[in-house]
């Protein structure tokens, strides 16, 4: 028999260990993996390459529609190709309308028709005054929804994502519990953030280390321990979105320990800059919560490497480029990750801080699929789909702004040498991208809906 593809003599990064084999690949699944195969239709040397289950990852704005010239489904999932993301979850908020129900959720799938070049789950909102719309969202495939804990959305611009009020919060954890899904949050104080904010431009402050003091570690702690009490009452999974600092992670460990439903992620840029980076590179690595200190980063690698963070995600929010103009508190807060998560967290984990290659793939590929039941994602398996990024390590480049597929060139990474590259992408056993021919414009990516289990009311 003839398979469709078989990629061969790879190091391969299975469940539990990672091993020089071949993988068979049929009908964009996985089907055999071992030596000796036979024939394929297509085959991949991958020689000295990792070959690691494409990217899920689990944080992305795409802002489509309504704010399309932020980014968009084109330009949004090819950079995620190129960059050995073969999946992601897109968040509700960016786009006008943010996803709060039905009519908002299929002005999406609209929008991005026969423009994704790789596979894109999705959150729902959780906001003020929809609590009655829950339920259609989950009817019509949402993997999960998210949240904001700390300020969020325009004033004045209209059907925007908005923060939860305290009560919106409870009550929609209590109906998201009986649909068994999962609330993602930020968690962030907002009065206190936005009054320190206030506070200290009031001052005259203006410098990246002022933003980051106006955000200081307690306030990202004390939502994250709000989040978890509550949760825990309303007998709600939650999972805290990019934790910035050590103490958010204990919290959620601990807590973990006392057999609450509570996960946690971190993103690729918390461990690649610290605040004294984002003072020499600028706006463009202005976030929420804020990039930290060294010493907080060194501590948030302990939590990594011991498992309390369950995966890294880019919280890729870009914007265009005169919004990130201004001091660190007026521009814009969000990076332009999406296309850097993989050979950045390659290079930073595995090259540099000796990372296994099975706790990697956990990280940025089997946990999020897993924690979101996307079940045919982030595993090199048999039955799995066959979605693959073939990994260069020790072959170091510089990102150059021309290298990114991003609607626009911006990126904290830009002029950043790193030390490993995503040289193919292979999505449901097709090539999405190679380093010779760049990403494929075949946009054979889906969206991945998933069933409702039942109707609640
Ligand atoms: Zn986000």
């Amino acid at each position: 028999m003839s398979y469709d593809l078989i990629i061969k003599n790879g190091k391969v990064i299975l469940d539990t260990e990672a091993v020089v084999t071949d993988v068979a690949v049929t009908n964009g699944k996985i089907v055999a993996i071992g030596a000796d195969l036979g024939e394929a239709k297509e085959v991949i040397d991958a020689s000295g390459l990792v070959v690691s289950p494409g990217m899920v990852d689990a944080h992305v704005h795409i802002s489509e529609p309504g704010r399309t010239e932020w980014e968009g489904y084109e330009t949004g999932t090819k950079a995620a190709a190129k960059g050995g993301v073969t999946s992601f979850i897109e968040m509700p908020l960016n786009q006008l309308p943010a996803t709060i129900d039905r009519e908002s959720l299929n002005l999406k799938f609209d929008a991005a028709k026969g423009k994704l070049s790789v596979d894109v789950a999705l959150f729902g909102g959780l906001v003020p005054h929809n609590l009655d719309r829950l339920n259609e969202l989950n009817e019509d495939g949402v993997a999960a929804y998210k949240c904001f804990l700390a300020t969020c959305g325009f004033d004045g611009v209209d059907n925007d994502f908005r923060n939860v009020d305290d009560y919106s919060f409870f009550a929609g954890m209590q109906k998201i519990a009986k649909m068994d899904k999962i609330l993602a949050i930020h968690a962030e104080n907002a009065l206190i953030c936005d009054e320190l904010g206030k506070v200290a431009q009031a001052e005259g402050k203006t410098s990246a280390k002022d933003y980051v003091a106006s955000r200081p570690v307690f306030t990202e702690v004390e939502a994250v321990r709000r989040a978890i009490y509550l949760a825990k009452i309303a007998g709600c999974q939650i999972h805290i979105c990019h934790l910035s600092t050590p103490e958010g992670v204990e919290e959620v460990t601990r807590a973990r320990n006392e057999g609450q439903k509570v996960t946690c992620e971190s993103c690729t840029h918390y461990f690649a800059i610290d605040e004294e980076q984002f003072e020499t590179i600028g706006t463009t690595a202005k976030c929420a919560p804020p990039l930290r200190d060294k010493a907080n980063q060194d501590r948030l690698w302990e939590k990594l490497f011991a498992g309390e963070i369950d995966f890294v995600t880019s919280d890729h929010s870009p914007c265009p480029p005169d919004m990130k103009i201004g001091n660190a508190f007026t521009a814009w807060g969000g990076i332009s990750g999406l296309q850097n998560n993989v050979d950045i967290m390659f290079d930073e984990a595995v090259q540099k801080r000796g990372m296994e290659l099975t706790q990697f793939a956990k990280l940025i590929a089997s946990n999020p699929a897993d924690l979101y039941k996307l079940a045919d994602k982030g595993h090199i398996a048999i039955g799995k789909d066959a979605d693959f990024a073939l990994i260069q390590p020790n072959a170091p480049y510089t990102l150059a702004a021309e290298d990114l597929e991003y609607r626009h060139k911006v990126s904290p990474y830009i002029g950043r040498t790193i030390g490993a590259q995503v040289v193919a992408t292979v999505l449901r056993g097709s090539v999405i991208y190679d380093k010779e021919n760049g990403v494929r414009d075949t946009h054979e990516g889906a969206f991945v809906l998933q069933n409702a289990k039942e109707t609640v009311q």
